[in-house]
């Protein structure tokens, strides 16, 4: 069914019309003022072209989940706090940081893992079943599209509801670490305050000191989240991968991404030299913005719903 676009309206944050976002996860998403119906129209055209649909996804689809992105202006974690993500070698090099790290993400985690996919996800994996959608691939390291549903998926920076050992490289679920997390600690307790991106929170040094850390069962070795840390590199073979899956599709959606870090951007000048026409969903600039044809600026919950593509 074709959607009237004229009748449509896309709200700002402080609007009281339908909204994809919840009430209470609303303060995560950055202002953005109404998105104009010649674009979703556009959107629609461009769309309804693409036979193989390529798409990236950032931090900006899920913070209407509720979870908060890095760099958003006034909302991000940037914006709000002095936190800056955890750096790969830090992380590597010093036992401490890795207490600090997990004794954090210990008491976030139960909030972290619960977030849900919203319409957003949820109107991409009914792309895939429908097979318009090619292949997808995430920045997020939420587990959001899985939880959606997506099988066709790259998650190009991990995902912290995995975790991996740095001795002998062994997967394991995070929820099975919690396990270890909880036997280890069982007079260890802390308050959850807001929680990061990555599923971090905020605890004092002396509630940190006191945190034990399991390694891995098999080796002995260390454990971290099966997620690219700032400073490390995407494995050469997942980026391989998805440069095979971006030549097979005809066309690029950019979603909820400002596509500042340049693992994600890398696609994009691919998609350029393949001559591969790209779209974008995204509130604010991107880096990418003139690789685009099209851009629309807007909530990324409420421009995919109104868009059918078939
Ligand atoms: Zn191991």
């Amino acid at each position: 069914m074709r959607v009237p676009w004229r009748t449509l309206t896309l709200h700002t944050p402080s609007g009281s019309r339908a909204s994809s976002v919840p009430a209470d996860v609303v303060n995560f998403v950055p202002a953005c003022s109404s998105t104009d119906a010649h674009y979703l129209e556009r959107l629609q055209d461009f769309l309804s072209r693409a036979r193989s649909l390529f798409v990236m996804t950032g931090a900006g689809l899920s913070t209407e989940s509720g979870i908060p992105d890095y760099r958003s202006e006034g909302v991000g974690l940037y914006a709000r706090t002095n936190r800056r993500p955890m750096e790969h070698v830090e992380f590597v090099r010093s036992a401490k940081s890795r207490q600090r790290y997990w004794a954090r993400n210990f008491v976030g985690w139960p909030q972290f893992s619960s977030h849900q996919p919203n319409c957003a996800h949820r109107v991409l994996q009914q792309w895939e079943e429908k097979g318009k959608l090619h292949w997808l691939v995430t920045q997020n390291v939420d587990a959001l599209h899985s939880k959606a549903g997506h099988k066709r998926l790259t998650e190009l920076h991990g995902c912290t509801h995995r975790v991996m050992c740095l001795g002998c490289g062994a997967i394991s679920a995070r929820e099975e670490l919690q396990k270890r997390f909880l036997a280890l600690n069982p007079e260890w307790s802390a308050q959850a305050g807001a929680v990061a991106p990555d599923g971090d929170v905020f605890l004092e040094d002396e509630q940190v000191l006191h945190f034990r850390v399991p390694s891995c069962e098999e080796c002995g070795g260390i454990l971290k989240p099966e997620v690219t840390f700032f400073g490390d590199n995407v494995n050469k073979a997942t980026v391989n991968f998805v440069h095979e899956r971006l030549a097979e599709s005809d066309a690029v959606l950019v979603v909820g991404s400002s596509l500042q870090v340049y693992s994600g951007y890398r696609f994009l000048l691919a998609a350029r030299d393949r001559k591969i026409p790209v779209a974008i969903i995204n509130i604010g600039p991107t880096r990418a913005d003139h690789l685009a044809e099209l851009k629309v600026s807007g909530r990324c919950g409420e421009v995919l719903s109104v868009i059918q593509p078939f």
